[in-house]
């Protein structure tokens, strides 16, 4: 079955969906994005995904492309033109299309909205799930905006590179102090030995993950404690259990970081209950 996007207006064949050279997306990085999770052929969470990106618009000062309902109907079009029953919808706005140059455009210039849906097999997230994510540690070294879900990634890029190449499928992000920050694409957890969650505070140098928001309620139901606090790696070494969370990888257990195994060595049992309950506690779209 052939791909669909949908760029600035219209639904194009994938192969043939393209941006304009002088987008400021593709010349400064000047855009945000959103990625959002499809289950059983509904959007999960998307309230909390567009607040976020209208968030992320505000702080840079983009304007909204188009009104929330029109931009929901894009989103679950994209979704079913592509027949995703379980996958992930992305969706990017950027400055617009303009003549090179640094400061922002005339007010004359639309946003441009890039949408793409894909299905992922849920087998192998569940089989991922029951192996556990190996981690590496590299230096943070991101902008100090991390709350907003920009499309400028390099830092990441080069941080799951990193990761690629060690073997590990995530790096989680070291601040100048020794505390972990987040991975490259997800939030970083710890359990201690009372079963306790910990994961630093979205106050700063994290992104407010749309997935660990959804643990936190999880946890609230279930009588589990959070303590928001940052954690140093050699910490995370000695814990119980870890895990990261994403839309794209939902709550996943972490068995190693770096050479170091974590508790036995396989995915803990508080991450893989998580995991389990997580779809009872999201918000599921009625498309
Ligand atoms: N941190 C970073 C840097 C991310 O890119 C992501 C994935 N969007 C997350 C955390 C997890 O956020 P969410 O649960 O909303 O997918």
């Amino acid at each position: 079955m052939s791909r669909i996007a949908y760029v600035n207006g219209r639904y194009r064949p994938h192969r043939d969906a393209a941006v304009h050279i002088e987008d400021r997306g593709y010349q400064f990085a000047d855009g945000v994005y959103e990625v959002c999770e499809v289950r059983d052929g509904h959007l999960v969470d998307e309230p909390r995904h567009m607040a976020r990106l209208n968030r992320s618009l505000s702080e840079l000062d983009i304007r909204s492309p188009m009104p929330a309902g029109a931009l929901s109907f894009v989103l679950r079009e994209t979704a079913r033109r592509n027949r995703v029953h379980d996958g992930l919808v992305y969706v990017q706005v950027t400055r617009g299309v303009a003549p090179r140059d640094h400061a922002f455009p005339g007010g004359e210039v639309a946003p441009a909205v890039v949408v793409t849906a894909k299905p992922i097999n849920r087998q192998i997230g569940e089989a991922n799930a029951e192996t556990g994510f190996k981690v590496v540690t590299v230096p943070d070294n991101r902008w100090d905006r991390v709350d907003i879900k920009s499309v400028s990634l390099l830092p990441n890029v080069m941080a799951k590179q990193a990761a690629k190449l060690k073997g590990a499928n995530e790096a989680w992000y070291v601040d100048a102090d020794g505390f972990v920050t987040e991975g490259s694409s997800t939030n970083a957890w710890i359990v201690d030995g009372e079963g306790r969650l910990i994961t630093r505070s979205a106050e700063h140098g994290i992104l407010r993950g749309i997935t660990r928001a959804v643990v936190f309620d999880l946890a609230r139901r279930d009588g589990l404690e959070i303590v928001e606090r940052a954690f140093t790696v050699d910490e995370a070494k000695q814990a119980r259990e870890a895990f990261v969370t994403a839309a794209s990888t939902v709550v996943m257990p972490v068995v190693q970081i770096d050479e170091t195994p974590i508790g036995n060595g396989a995915p803990g049992s508080i991450a893989t209950e998580l995991r389990e309950k997580f779809h009872t506690m999201v918000h599921l779209g009625t498309n």
